[in-house]
């Protein structure tokens, strides 16, 4: 078999720019040989709906969590509801969690303790967990490391310096590689100079989609199908063909979130 079959480790299905569009999506999904697309939940309603479009669509698995910048707005029960959802069969990760530290509407020590929370959860049910980082890597290095636990999970949309990377991976996580990596820009040279040196059974590729399109999509709205344009520029920076980058980042992806 010589088809590059992908993963789409980081998404977001249920976000509303999909909703007029979704079977068409997921149509171009199929059509571009992808196997399954993890979708995250930002809350507990959207981990709901993700975990209800994983069950009528296969090709849909769900990550189930509050994203770090929605967890000032938690309700009493969403929390239940994510310990209930986690139990689910189509739920293959928790999160997205994370810190963030760019935009400032939930308080820094409101997601530190939302993350912790994550990671508690995650390690119970076995589960890997998916990061957001967002100018918070050293809080988040710093946060894991003392923890002193061991983790399994990625650092999605991984866009940190050749130290950050050693770090996580020491950890033991995965690093989702998405659009930016693609971006035409010289400033983006040092990432891709990151990226050479992960090992080949660390990464994953993720589009992040409705955000951050690859070049030369930059600027429209991104979608899962294009997770194979980030895996053929991947594949050019590591020196692989595409097929090859193909089935290494899908059996990462599988090893790591097994139920997909
Ligand atoms: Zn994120
Ligand atoms: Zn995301």
């Amino acid at each position: 078999m010589n088809q590059a079959i992908w993963i789409d480790t980081h998404a977001h299905v249920t976000h509303l720019k999909f909703r007029p569009n979704l079977d068409q999506i997921l149509t171009n999904a199929r059509d571009a040989s992808l196997k399954s697309i993890i979708s995250a939940a930002t809350c507990a309603a959207d981990a709901q709906a993700v975990v209800e479009l994983a069950h009528r669509e296969p090709l849909v698995k769900a990550a189930v969590g509050i994203h770090p910048n929605d967890t000032h707005l938690l309700q009493p029960g969403d929390w239940d509801l994510i310990l209930k959802l986690a139990d689910d069969p189509v739920v293959v990760a928790i999160g997205e969690t994370g810190l963030d530290r760019y935009w400032k509407d939930a308080p820094f020590d409101v997601q530190q303790e939302s993350f912790e929370k994550h990671l508690e959860l995650a390690e119970k049910l076995g589960l890997p967990v998916v990061i957001h980082c967002r100018d918070a890597m050293t809080d988040i290095l710093d946060l894991l490391e003392q923890r002193h636990r061991p983790l399994r999970g990625t650092m999605h949309c991984f866009i940190g310096s050749l130290e950050d990377s050693k770090r996580l991976l020491e950890l033991g996580l995965h690093l989702g590689i998405g659009g930016i990596s693609t971006f035409a820009n010289k400033e983006f040279d040092a990432l891709r100079d990151v990226i050479r040196q992960i090992p080949d059974d660390r990464l994953l590729v993720e589009t992040d989609a409705p955000f951050l399109s690859p070049h030369p999509f930059r600027g429209k709205m991104n979608e899962p199908s294009r997770v194979a344009v980030t895996g053929q520029a991947l594949a050019e920076l590591k020196g692989w063909s595409v097929e090859e980058c193909a089935r290494m980042t899908t059996e990462n992806a599988e090893s790591l979130f097994r139920r997909i």
